[in-house]
């Protein structure tokens, strides 16, 4: 079972302090064409991201500049 700490976890490659639920978006992944899933969240008390990943394969990425 996939939680939006876990799905953040994997998404930042660290731990995180919080993370929203999990939400559908229209996108479709890059690499493969399948459903990306988003997931908001903070990975300090500074930060905020939301993180982007492909139900269907290993691509994810950031909104992060
Ligand atoms: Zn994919």
């Amino acid at each position: 079972m996939v939680t939006p700490r876990s799905l953040a976890e994997l998404i930042e490659d660290d731990d995180v302090m919080e993370a929203e639920e999990i939400e559908d978006t229209d996108r479709d992944c890059p690499e493969c064409g399948g459903d990306v899933v988003s997931v908001g969240y903070m990975p300090s008390v500074t930060e905020y991201v939301t993180g982007y990943k492909c139900q269907e394969c290993d691509w994810y990425e950031t909104d992060r500049d």
